[in-house]
C-alpha cells in the first residue's frame, strides 16, 4: 500500500513580531509563550501574510495547500 502525497502534516500558524518585524511560524497547538525568535520579544501579533513571501525560515519547503 502506498500513500503519496497524502502526509499530514502539522499546520504553522504565521506569526509577527511587532518589536522587530520578524516573522516566524509555529506549529499550531504549541503551548508554549510566543516570543520572537530574533529579538526575544514577546509582542507577537499573528500575521496575515501571503504564505508565498514567507519563505524566510522554511524547515518544511514543502507546502501543500
Ligand atoms: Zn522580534
Amino acid at each position: 500500500m502506498q500513500t503519496s502525497k497524502q502526509k499530514i502534516m502539522p499546520e504553522y500558524v504565521k506569526y509577527l513580531c511587532r518589536r522587530c518585524k520578524y516573522r516566524f511560524r509555529i506549529k499550531q497547538g504549541t503551548k508554549m509563550a510566543l516570543r520572537c525568535p530574533n529579538c526575544g520579544g514577546n509582542d507577537i501579533g499573528k500575521d496575515e501574510f501571503d504564505i508565498n513571501k514567507v519563505i524566510n525560515e522554511s524547515e518544511n519547503p514543502m507546502y501543500d495547500f
